[in-house]
């Protein structure tokens, strides 16, 4: 999906000092509702970045949508947009996505299937709902590639996860490794993303990388991590260190993703879909995307070209990017 803010702001994503311990057990963080515009407006609930916390692992941006009763076709229509340094993660709770990006692909986004796409250094992509989808709800997620592998061509993965089961839990492991099951699509740093559905009054303990940061997103129920309440549509968080997490459903069904990464230990910038490293490297991204797409002066450049997209039947235009901000962020020490 893309970021279709009006005016996103530049996002500074600086690693926390070492003389800055989160000490609690679980930091809840709240979403704030966005509008994406466009012609029908989904509203995503945004729970990463934000002030208190940018990252968990490598994993930079969480928006939550749904479900959202929708009549067919166009209900999700994202034109072609770009991507840079970044990997887009996929996964459906109900609906039906078609999408076509410039490294040739063609995907259907489906419950249950992870839809993997490695911006690298340079992609774009259309998301369209399809006629037969009745309810659009979901989850979007970016990944940072780290430094050494930010410039990699693109490419595009799908993988459905054979559901496992351990305690009361089914879990569908899409990206990384859990309790033996593995998921072969390609990572750069390492990395966890699992649904987790619990029955009500189920629960879990799931050995887990101390080394890694945690987040459960919560889509449904009201679920205890580590004896913390989190409610519907949080994201709580457990910092680097337990070497299992225990999950209570308490009196609700859950359905829950777990996501999990080593921390990414490096300092990146987010604006509009692309991330960088300098705020110079995202105006010659955005100058690049507006002259060789939106301008047509090279369908063989950094972002190419994408075949098939129609908005309501008609062939349809790629997004323009947003004017930059005026204000110049540096990084903070
Ligand atoms: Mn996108």
């Amino acid at each position: 999906m893309s970021n279709l803010e009006k005016d996103p702001a530049e996002v500074l994503v600086a690693e926390p000092a070492v003389d800055e311990p989160r000490d609690a057990a679980v930091e809840l963080l709240e979403y704030r509702e966005v509008p994406l515009g466009g012609p029908r407006a989904l509203t995503v609930r945004r729970t990463l970045p934000q002030k208190q916390r940018s990252l968990i692992g490598a994993w930079c941006f969480v928006d939550s949508y749904g479900p959202d009763p929708v009549n067919g076709r166009g209900a999700m229509d994202v034109p072609p947009h770009p991507h840079t340094g970044l990997q887009t993660a996929s996964w459906l709770y109900a609906g039906e996505i078609e999408h076509r990006d410039s490294a040739g692909s063609f995907a259907l986004v489906e419950p249950g299937a992870v839809n993997l796409m490695t911006a690298g250094a340079g992609i774009q992509h259309s998301e369209v709902s399809t006629d037969a989808t009745t309810s659009l709800h979901g989850v979007q997620l970016w990944v940072a590639l780290p430094d050494r592998s930010r410039h990699v061509a693109p490419f595009f993965e799908h993988y459905v996860p054979e559901p496992i089961t351990h305690g009361d839990a089914t879990l569908r492991v899409f990206v990384g490794e859990l309790l033996g099951q593995s998921s072969p699509v390609t990572t750069f740093t390492r990395l966890l993303g699992a649904q987790l559905d619990l029955p009500a009054g189920g629960s879990v303990t799931i050995p887990v990388d101390p080394s890694f940061e945690h987040g459960l997103i919560v889509d449904a129920g009201a679920p205890t991590l580590q004896g913390v309440p989190v409610s519907a549509a949080q994201l709580a968080v457990v910092s680097a260190g337990p070497a299992q997490l225990t999950v209570e459903a308490g009196g609700l069904p859950l359905r829950a993703l777990l996501i999990g990464g080593e921390p990414l230990a490096e300092r990146i910038l987010m604006w509009w879909n692309f991330v960088g490293r300098t705020h110079e490297e995202v105006v010659a991204y955005r100058e690049q995307w507006m002259r060789e797409v939106i301008a047509g002066e090279d369908a063989d450049g950094r972002f190419g070209h994408v075949d098939g997209y129609e908005s309501h039947g008609h062939p349809g235009h790629a997004l323009p990017a947003p004017e930059l901000p005026n204000v110049r962020l540096r990084p903070r020490d």
